[in-house]
């Protein structure tokens, strides 16, 4: 990824920890866990459908996303365009896991309809999250609240881009507990770090 253009499906990493997206995407670490591993299996099986057609409503399926006000890029699995006057567009994405409190998978589908809206001129009002594990399909509206959360999340991670500094391990401890970079980030060792107070200083720019 280049320092200009952030990939939608990284957004998650930053809403989850923005050490676990600087790690991945400024130091190029990356590790599977089984969490990951079932997430790209999902993943392959649903890019591999073609688009199709349905009453009043085309499927397109692994569609290519862009948006130079954000510099987004990315592909989502499923956009459903509901063929009525003005036409609909809707983002649906797959998901492995359950619906979760925090906004982590909603600030995916906000980012894909933010590419949406300037790609094709629009308004997106709603999309959805398709979670395998509780085989249950929720609706996310795409409100001023949501799109808010994700441009600042959106503007933070361009930020760790643009300067290449790792921000310290999140204090959201039983995250780590989840993250399949928990060997590769040794969260532990740098909090018990003392310098780590100094780094923290520096990253966030206090006296
Ligand atoms: S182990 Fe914890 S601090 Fe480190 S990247 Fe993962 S969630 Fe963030």
């Amino acid at each position: 990824m280049s320092a200009d253009t952030l990939m939608i499906s990284a957004l998650q990493h930053y809403a989850f920890c923005p050490r676990q997206f600087a790690l991945i995407h400024v130091e190029q670490a990356w590790a599977d866990n089984r969490f990951t591993a079932e997430g790209n299996i999902l993943h392959e099986r649903v890019d591999s459908g073609v688009a199709e057609q349905r009453r009043g409503t085309r499927y397109e399926r692994g569609v290519m996303l862009k948006s130079e006000r954000f510099r987004l890029t990315g592909k989502m699995d499923l956009l459903e365009i509901e063929q009525s006057e003005p036409v609909k567009y809707f983002p649906v994405e797959y998901k492995r896991g359950k619906p979760k409190v925090d906004d982590w998978d909603r600030m995916q589908v906000c980012a894909q309809a933010l590419c949406i809206e300037e790609m094709r001129d629009t308004e997106v009002t709603e999309a959805a999250i398709w979670y395998w594990e509780v085989r249950r399909r929720e609706t996310v509206a795409i409100d001023t609240a949501l799109r808010t959360t994700t441009v600042a999340a959106i503007e933070a991670a361009h930020a760790i881009l643009t300067t290449g500094n790792t921000p310290p391990p999140t204090d959201k401890v039983k995250r780590c507990r989840a993250c399949s970079l928990l060997d590769l980030c040794e969260p532990d060792t740098f909090r018990q770090d003392h310098s780590a107070h100094y780094v923290r200083q520096l990253f966030e720019g206090e006296k």
